[in-house]
């Protein structure tokens, strides 16, 4: 069997498939010659990251592909509906990822509380001179430990937020509409110990109404959940994270936010109009930045890996 990883693919995913009897390619074929490539190789299995498209003209093009893999999670670059109503099948990694997002989440809420994102850009240029004009002006920030965390989205990022969250001695409150039961969440350790908290679920109000921090971990949105009537239902001084998708926070109302005080600050890793995010948000000092990189680590591509290489197993059974 003959695997194209189009766009790459880990050691660790490569080596599963190999001892599965596949044949691994990963070189980078042009989209504009993937069709002939795909079926004079005799290729069965396609995975692409986010560059590769994979439409309906190429899906016809190749009868011979079996299996269509994206190794990540949004799958706007296949056209997975068409595919699968013709019988192929369509797989991509949804868990792998969730534990770096949630880890620069976490990033981002300590970024904020002790006012790092901004330190960082001033002290290469005043550290050296203004360094206790500076000293005081951060020297107002908070500890996590002992504040309520709100997730809104509680699926599988906003679930290992928790878990991390909880772990800093945080108290967690979380929005889903789609869950309405409480959430047993099992905390491992590694010396084998683990505890479980029941948390159950709140409304959006009360969660708004309740957290010090708030982090966005839905998909994406028509309007923003997070709009102006939001932000004014929260706490004085909250810390807001969106590392789910730009347009779920109404950046120009969290903005008037932070300049309004309301808002002590926020971090961003998805903005409206990606990949040219708007120049007062970047410019704000008390938001931290960072440029979609939430699924970006070498840990999570090693784990995107294994997790693309079961589940083309686990399809061509
Ligand atoms: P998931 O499907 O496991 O969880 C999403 C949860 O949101 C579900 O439980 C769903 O019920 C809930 N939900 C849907 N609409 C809601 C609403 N209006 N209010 C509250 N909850 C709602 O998805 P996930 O894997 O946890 O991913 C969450 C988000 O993170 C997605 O938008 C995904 O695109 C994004 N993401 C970002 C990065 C990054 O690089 N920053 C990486 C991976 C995923």
């Amino acid at each position: 069997m003959k695997i194209l990883a189009n766009d790459g693919m880990s050691a660790a995913g490569v080596k599963i498939l190999e001892e599965a009897g596949a044949v691994v390619i990963t070189q980078n074929v042009p989209q504009e010659n993937l069709a002939e490539y795909i079926n004079s190789e005799g290729v069965e299995v396609l995975t692409v990251r986010s560059a590769t498209k994979v439409r309906k003209d190429l899906i016809d093009a190749c009868p011979g592909l079996k299996v269509i893999g994206r190794a990540g999670v949004g799958m706007d670059n296949i056209d997975v509906a068409y595919a699968r109503s013709i019988g192929r099948k369509v797989v991509n990694t949804p868990a792998a990822s969730s534990i770096s997002v949630a880890e620069l989440v976490m990033c981002h809420m300590l970024n904020v509380a002790r006012m790092v994102e901004d330190s960082n850009r001033q002290m290469p240029l005043e550290g050296e001179t203004s360094f206790a004009a500076l000293k005081k002006k951060y020297a107002k920030g908070k500890e996590l430990q002992g504040k309520t965390l709100g997730v809104i989205g509680f699926g599988r990022i906003g679930q290992a937020l928790a878990r991390k969250a909880i772990g800093m001695g945080m108290k967690v409150v979380f929005h889903d509409p789609f869950i309405t039961a409480s959430v047993s969440l099992k905390m491992e350790f590694y010396d084998g110990q683990s505890v479980t908290f029941d948390i159950a679920p709140s409304t959006l109000d009360e969660v708004l109404s309740q957290a010090d921090f708030i982090s966005l971990h839905v998909p994406s949105q028509e309007k923003p959940l997070i709009d102006a009537d939001a932000i004014a239902k929260m706490k004085d001084g909250v810390v807001i994270v969106n590392a789910a998708r730009g347009g779920v926070v109404d950046e120009l109302a969290l903005l008037q936010g932070i300049d309004s005080g309301k808002v002590f600050g926020a971090g961003l890793d998805v903005f409206t109009g990606e990949p040219t995010p708007p120049v007062a948000v970047l410019m704000n000092e008390k938001i931290s930045l960072s440029p979609h990189i939430g699924a970006s680590t070498t840990d999570a591509q090693d784990k995107i890996g294994i997790e693309i290489a079961y589940n083309i197993l686990e399809a061509l059974k």
